[in-house]
């Protein structure tokens, strides 16, 4: 088939080759033509068919050779064998091997292809980064760690919670007086905490209570040492939770069960690492679970937990997934900071007097309900430098945060955005994938923050302005790649009574 196919092409052709199947031709086209999966020369894409494709790897002009089934009625082995019509056992390999060397060209057709370059054009693997479990490059694009680390590694006992340290368990009877290894719970509706707990000493009377519990055996703090490859597991616990914590965050010490919870320290907007929330959750033998980044936290209520999975937990794993926090907590809640705002209203008609305002008041109390003062309002008409003046005004006057409202449209006579860019607006984001709002606009002049309100926000109770809000009263960065992650949840239901911020919208 290769040399059928090479014989059509025009001499010195570089060429690369595809096989339709996974099965032995790939092989045999290696051999035959030095283009292999290695150097990326030899494409397998698994059509199922047996059949071989040379092509120039430059303009894609090849050649296909296939097994050609009508020809196959002369040659009943190779028949038989192809279309596996009589079983293995009884096949005539002899007989099989003397058809295939007098067949030849005879049992093949080839015809003429192009193939498309973009679909075996082959990917760059991209940056190259250590992956922090193993210790091995890997490439970036694969995300916080390897795909060795992140479960895909076919070899036994390498992910999974198998290894624990000889410990010493004793019959429950004989525990008592002596002190346990870790916290025992009751698993009933008003168990409150553990019946037991870690280093506590088992008295009698605890006994027909374990046993309720359908403890037989207890492991004993005494003779469990499970020496210095090991961390038990409120240590481990403990070790995380420093690591996540951030400014406005604290946590709960001991450790209960093994798992820590976090606590906001004040009001405020929980801010996650996700991409770093998901290296760590990657690692094996341990576990973090928290609220969705950008949602309002209240000051002393949980918002995350996290623990190892294992009683004790090798030390090398715990650090591997120490190592994917990269230094850098991964929770934080910020303050709201009360910007002094603006509110710039535009619109022809509504300067006019044509139509009553409707948008101060609506942006007001939102402003208000998250503690940022309005410092003053203006109506501009639809005209460029009456937006750049009024703009200028509210700077004078100490404005931190300016939120435009209406003419965000494609409207023609829709020029506040030119407005605003006339005034010096820059760090431009404009449109969002956020449904009300997706006309959003975010930017700044100088050290005053500017948000564009699509005329949505007039309609509908919540928009895109109501998740971009408040991160950018917190002092959040929001560009481009932060916007594209609100695409998901970004779509509101649009209910009747709404319930935001207790619904899905923007999660
Ligand atoms: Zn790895």
């Amino acid at each position: 088939m290769v040399e059928l196919a090479k014989s059509q092409l025009p001499e010195g052709t570089l060429f690369e080759v595809i096989s339709e199947t996974p099965k032995c031709l790939p092989d045999a086209a290696h051999i035959l033509t030095m283009c292999s999966r290695g150097n990326g020369r030899l494409h397998i894409v698994n059509l199922g068919r047996y059949a071989v494709t040379l092509f120039d790897k430059h303009s894609g002009e090849g050649v296909r050779v296939w097994v050609d089934a009508k020809k196959l009625n002369d040659w009943p082995e190779i028949k038989s064998w192809m279309l596996k019509t009589k079983p293995k056992r009884e096949q005539n390999s002899d007989a099989l091997l003397d058809e295939l060397c007098r067949a030849k060209e005879a049992v093949l057709s080839c015809s003429p292809v192009t193939v498309d370059m973009r679909r075996v054009r082959v990917k760059n693997m991209g940056a190259i980064a250590l992956c922090p479990i193993c210790q091995e490059p890997y490439p970036a694009q694969d995300g916080g760690v390897c795909r060795g680390c992140a479960g895909e590694a076919p070899y036994l006992g390498e992910t999974v919670s198998d290894a624990s340290p000889a410990l010493s368990a004793v019959p429950v009877e004989e525990a008592v007086g002596k002190a346990a290894l870790h916290d025992m719970t009751e698993i009933s509706k008003d168990a409150k905490g553990p019946a037991v707990s870690a280093g506590e000493v088992i008295e009698q009377n605890s006994v027909e209570r374990l046993r309720d519990m359908g403890k037989r055996h207890i492991y004993l703090a005494a003779g469990s040492d499970p020496g210095p490859d090991w961390a038990h597991e409120n240590e481990a616990a403990v070790a995380m939770a420093k690591a996540m914590a951030g400014e406005g965050v604290r946590f709960s010490e001991p450790p209960r069960e093994g798992k820590i919870t976090f606590i906001a320290e004040r009001n405020g907007l929980l801010v996650v690492d996700q991409d770093r929330l998901r290296a760590f959750n990657l690692a094996p033998d341990v576990m973090v679970a928290t609220r969705q980044s950008y949602v309002m936290v209240d000051k002393d209520r949980p918002f995350a937990g996290c623990r190892p999975i294992p009683l004790y937990i090798r030390r090398e794993r715990l650090a591997g997934a120490l190592a994917t926090l990269a230094g850098e907590p991964l929770f934080r809640v910020l303050e709201l900071k009360p910007l002094k705002t603006s509110i710039l209203v535009t619109g022809q008609e509504v300067y006019e007097g044509r139509v009553q305002d409707r948008f101060i008041p609506i942006i007001s109390a939102k402003l208000e309900q998250l503690g940022a003062p309005v410092l003053s309002t203006e109506i501009a008409p639809d005209n460029r430098q009456a937006i750049v003046a009024a703009v200028q005004r509210m700077r004078e006057a100490g404005a931190e945060l300016i939120v435009t409202t209406a003419g965000l449209s494609v409207d023609p006579d829709d020029v506040t955005r030119f407005g605003l860019l006339d005034a010096g607006l820059s760090d431009v984001v404009y449109g969002a994938p956020i449904l009300p709002g997706s006309m959003l606009l975010l930017g700044r002049i100088e050290h005053t923050r500017v948000i564009g309100v699509p005329a949505c926000g007039l309609h509908h109770k919540t928009t895109g302005f109501d998740l971009v809000l408040p991160r950018v009263l917190a002092g959040a960065p929001i560009g481009r790649r932060d916007l594209a992650r609100m695409a998901e949840g970004g779509f509101c239901l649009q209910c009747k009574a709404c319930t935001y911020p207790k619904c899905p919208f923007g999660k």
